[in-house]
């Protein structure tokens, strides 16, 4: 479904990301993990189309992305939910999921997947008329992902998700992306909670300095050796 081939993602003149090549297929939930500026945010950017210089080619479904603006990727079912959130504090629950549904693609459908999201997330649908400034960290983002599912993705893109969330909160969301991924979206992840995120995950990569440095099956890098003495505390 989503294939990059030998990227590199530049900032100005640094570069932060050399010769990234990966693959999500239908259906999986990938993970990246890696250590703090890693650059893994940076390979989110590169396939939503918010970094500017990229050289390399990344394809999704077939299509060459190459100078596609941002917006046509959302449009073609590339949906990215960007790290901190990022809702209107003093805007209702429901107002702040229905900004997820501006893309054509997702218009029509709005209410329809707002009674989906609902019915998977029930305590969403209770604070629906609060300010989503005054739910809890772990709820604002199921707002966050909530809002990226009304725009209707083929890909769902999250980066830390749960950044900063209690463990029993932490617990919700990967259940919640695991719901996701089985109602028909594929999943592609960034975390730094290394262990949770290859528990969930069918397959992962291990970013460091910019560069994948491993890559397998979820269970296989959890019991990689060299890999639970770097990031999981082993
Ligand atoms: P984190 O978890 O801290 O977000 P990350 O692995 O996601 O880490 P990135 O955010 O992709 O890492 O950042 C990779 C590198 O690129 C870092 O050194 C960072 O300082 C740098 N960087 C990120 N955004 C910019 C920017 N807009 N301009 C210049 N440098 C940037």
């Amino acid at each position: 479904m989503l294939h990059l081939h030998n990227i590199n993602s530049f900032y100005g003149e640094i570069q932060v990301l050399r010769e990234i090549s990966l693959h999500v297929q239908r259906g999986e939930i990938v993970a990246i993990v890696g250590a703090n500026a890693a650059g893994k945010s940076t390979i989110l950017k590169s396939i939503s189309g918010t970094v500017l210089k990229v050289e390399g080619k990344i394809e999704f479904q077939g299509n060459d992305l190459t100078g596609i603006p941002a917006h046509q990727r959302t449009e073609m079912g590339l949906i990215h939910v960007p790290e901190g959130r990022r809702l209107f504090p003093t805007m209702t629950v429901q107002e702040n999921l229905e900004m997820g549904a501006y893309a054509k693609r997702a218009r029509l459908d709005r209410q329809k997947t707002l009674d989906q999201i609902y019915e998977m997330l029930p305590r969403l649908q209770e604070r629906k008329k609060q300010q989503a400034g005054s739910l809890s960290g772990g709820e604002q983002q199921m707002v966050a992902i909530g809002r990226g599912l009304m725009a209707k993705p083929e890909l769902l893109m999250l980066d830390e998700p749960t950044l900063g969330l209690a463990p029993i909160m932490v617990q919700w969301v990967f259940d919640f992306i695991r719901q996701i991924r089985d109602s028909g979206v594929t999943i592609l992840i960034v975390e730094q909670n290394a262990t949770k995120a290859l528990e969930v995950a069918d397959r992962g990569y291990v970013l460091e300095n910019g560069q994948i440095v491993l890559e397998g099956t979820g269970q296989e890098l959890l019991n990689n050796q060299a890999l639970r003495k770097a990031y999981l505390g082993a």
